[in-house]
């Protein structure tokens, strides 16, 4: 596939830029976990799908998270979840499919269900390797694994659906570390060509494209080499990982033929989601992050931009953006709307993104994005002052979308984490900010927005840095 390039004029800085489209822009969106996706019913999707359509993306994926569940296919399951949730994922497709996106499954190819998980077919785990994991190199285990996607497989095909691509990944979770299995990377590769020839009877015409997510060197290597002499052209593109901290895919060699891509979190705000271990930075691993909206949406406006640009230089020509929920809206705006090159720059498009939620004039729209931006940053914003802003231009604002509400949840929790940083004793007044924090991210933001059933136990994942020191004590109450 090639990029097409572009002319048109800025309409926020006023240049006139060239840019490449993206032929390819997927949207992930695994329901697993508990996360977002896992309680949003067929009509939720539905306005997911048609917002993303108009940020520019092009295709769907989705992922049967088999560690959450039974066997679905079992004759008379009583898993009412997994039931469920299979429902769930051929109404999603057949949704995306009658919008007109490309729908597009993720494999974890030796990963089964929780009731298929027995000691004597186990993979051996190690390192990266984990999760309910068999051995593919044995016979009866193999079986399963291979049963287990032609019923998936062909459940979409009766169900109406057109698959046209797999983006089978190596770990998380996957893999073997034993014997027979090493190099696991070639052992999974023949197993993935298996499980591709069942998927093209049930789907003519449909495509192997690899997720480079946690990929070594040599195991791309390796991959390459055997390709090219064993499966010549069968891997259409490779997804790469964008290591954390980073803007661009790396240079490993790919098979003949395929297209470099790239898989982008666009779940975390603008640092990495985790503290560089090797840094030495004692002050860098010591600083919160905001990711997977436990402290509500993200965006990384900067990031994102970059990122675009960098994988433009480099040939990319598709784009796999990984979304863990909702609060990640603006990132997946900011990704479709600069790869699909209906916008040039990131202020462009939380411009548009201000006027299509906000209910914001093009006045209002320009100041939003001013608003929009420094969350990036989150700790470093003065969320006194941007709650007062906030409510200036709620004032303007016609109507209180979720996307809206969500970000003033987010405002509420960082003003409230500042007042609570300023103290160090636990007194009544400090603990009652607490417990309206808790309100605020609980009820008013994963309930009420973003359709928890009921409150998880997450509080433990909240980055906030009084969080162990205010556990304790009210543990010992
Ligand atoms: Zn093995």
């Amino acid at each position: 596939m090639k990029s097409v390039m572009l002319t048109k004029k800025c309409t926020k800085c006023g240049l006139t830029k060239d840019r490449a489209v993206f032929p390819v822009r997927v949207l992930y969106t695994p329901g697993h976990g508990g996360n977002n996706y896992t309680f949003m019913d067929k009509n939720q999707m539905r306005d997911i799908f048609v917002e993303a359509i108009h940020w520019g993306f092009n295709g769907y994926a989705d992922w049967f998270d088999s560690r959450d569940h039974s066997d679905p296919f079992v004759p008379n399951s009583k898993d009412d979840f997994s039931v469920t949730q299979w429902k769930l994922m051929k109404a999603n497709f057949r949704t995306a499919h009658a919008l007109g996106l490309k729908c597009e499954l993720v494999l974890t190819p030796n990963q089964v269900y929780v009731d298929q998980d027995r000691p004597e077919l186990a993979a051996a785990e190690k390192g990266r390797i984990f999760g309910q994991l068999l051995c593919p190199s044995k016979p009866q285990a193999r079986a399963i694994i291979l049963r287990n996607h032609e019923n998936i497989f062909a459940g979409l095909a009766k169900a109406g659906v057109k698959l046209s691509a797999l983006h089978p990944f190596l770990y998380d979770n996957g893999g073997c570390a034993c014997e027979k299995c090493r190099p696991w990377v070639l052992t999974w590769a023949k197993l993935c060509r298996e499980i591709d020839a069942i998927a093209r009877r049930y789907h003519p015409g449909i495509e192997t494209h690899m997720v480079g997510w946690w990929w070594t060197d040599e195991e791309h290597k390796l991959l390459k080499d055997w390709a090219d002499r064993e499966a010549p052209g069968w891997v259409k593109s490779f997804s790469l990982h964008i290591p954390y901290g980073g803007t661009d895919v790396s240079n490993v060699p790919l098979p003949k033929g395929c297209e470099r891509r790239a898989f982008v979190h666009i779940s975390f705000a603008e640092d990495e989601p985790f503290h560089p271990d090797s840094s030495g930075d004692e002050n860098a691993k010591k600083r919160p992050r905001d990711t997977y909206g436990w402290l509500g949406p993200v965006i990384a406006a900067t990031r994102l931009e970059r990122t675009v640009a960098n994988l433009r230089a480099h040939g990319c020509t598709g784009v796999v953006a990984y979304s863990e929920g909702i609060f990640g809206d603006v990132n997946k705006a900011l990704l479709a709307g600069l790869t699909s090159g209906k916008y040039n720059c990131a202020d462009e498009v939380l411009f548009a993104y201000a006027e299509r939620y906000f209910g914001a004039d093009p006045d209002t729209s320009l100041q939003w994005v001013n608003w929009l931006r420094p969350w990036g940053w989150p700790f470093n914003v003065n969320a006194q002052e941007a709650s007062e802003i906030l409510k200036k231009f709620q004032k303007d604002a016609s109507h209180g979308t979720w996307q809206l509400r969500q970000w003033q949840c987010k405002a509420e929790l960082l003003r409230l984490n500042a007042v609570i940083m300023r103290d160090t004793d636990w007194s009544p007044e400090r603990l009652a900010k607490v417990e309206q924090f808790w309100a605020v991210k609980e009820q008013r933001m994963e309930h009420d927005l973003w359709g928890y059933p009921e409150p998880e136990d997450h509080r433990h994942r909240t980055p906030v840095p009084w969080y162990k020191s205010w556990d304790r004590y009210v543990s010992d109450k």
